[in-house]
């Protein structure tokens, strides 16, 4: 099997995974992955998680022509915004799930650390999260969003939306969406029951130890 066929079934099985746990429904997410030639394999638009097809994914060149497949998603300036500002990003996901979307409303969410520091692994994973305005789905404004954080996030938030995390790769990022998606899950669960939260000594600490990018 070929590196790309290896791929793009790597990236169904991946989204059917997230569909099949509830992590977004019906036809939401998107999907994205370089390929070992510098192109860029895409999930198509209104396609379902649950239901992708490796051989009808949107195929871009090295230099972003769409080569074949059907029409990538229309959330695409927000994929290659992330490619364009992190050299790192071998992959983008996107989900519209649950617990984050509902964190994204609470009116005293800090909209420059999204995520409270409840775990090691969200903060390993995901570095601050950004929680960005409501923007119209599809509006080339959220592109222009994240590329004014000019590569120093792997996540953000979407309000009322979604997240979108880059990852070194196409397992990476799905790790570290699912992992986004928990502590958010973490943060509804607790909220108003006065959790013990990660001190800054344990935040630093993590930020040293596992190289986090932390931007601060
Ligand atoms: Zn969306």
């Amino acid at each position: 099997m070929s590196e790309e066929t290896h791929l793009r079934e790597q990236i169904c099985l991946l989204a059917k995974s997230m569909f099949d746990r509830g992590l977004t429904g019906g036809s939401t997410g998107n999907i994205s992955s370089r390929t070992p030639d510098g192109g860029l394999l895409v999930s198509p638009t209104g396609t379902s998680f649950g239901r992708l097809d490796p051989g009808r994914l949107s195929r871009f060149d090295a230099r972003g022509r769409l080569l074949d497949g059907d029409r990538p998603t229309k959330e695409m300036p927000l994929h290659a915004a992330f490619y364009e500002t992190r050299s790192r990003a071998g992959a983008v996901v996107h989900l519209h799930s649950c617990h984050a979307v509902a964190l994204s409303m609470m009116p005293d969410v800090d909209a420059d650390n999204f995520l409270p520091p409840l775990t090691p692994y969200g903060i390993m994973k995901l570095g601050k999260v950004k929680l960005l305005p409501f923007f119209l789905p599809g509006d080339p404004e959220m592109g222009a969003a994240v590329r004014g954080l000019a590569g120093k996030r792997s996540a953000v938030m979407l309000a009322n939306h979604g997240p979108v995390v880059a990852g070194k790769d196409i397992e990476a990022a799905c790790n570290a969406i699912e992992e986004l998606e928990d502590t958010a899950r973490l943060a509804m669960m607790t909220r108003g029951l006065q959790p013990k939260i990660l001190n800054d000594a344990a935040i630093r600490g993590l930020v040293d130890k596992f190289d986090v990018e932390w931007d601060d």
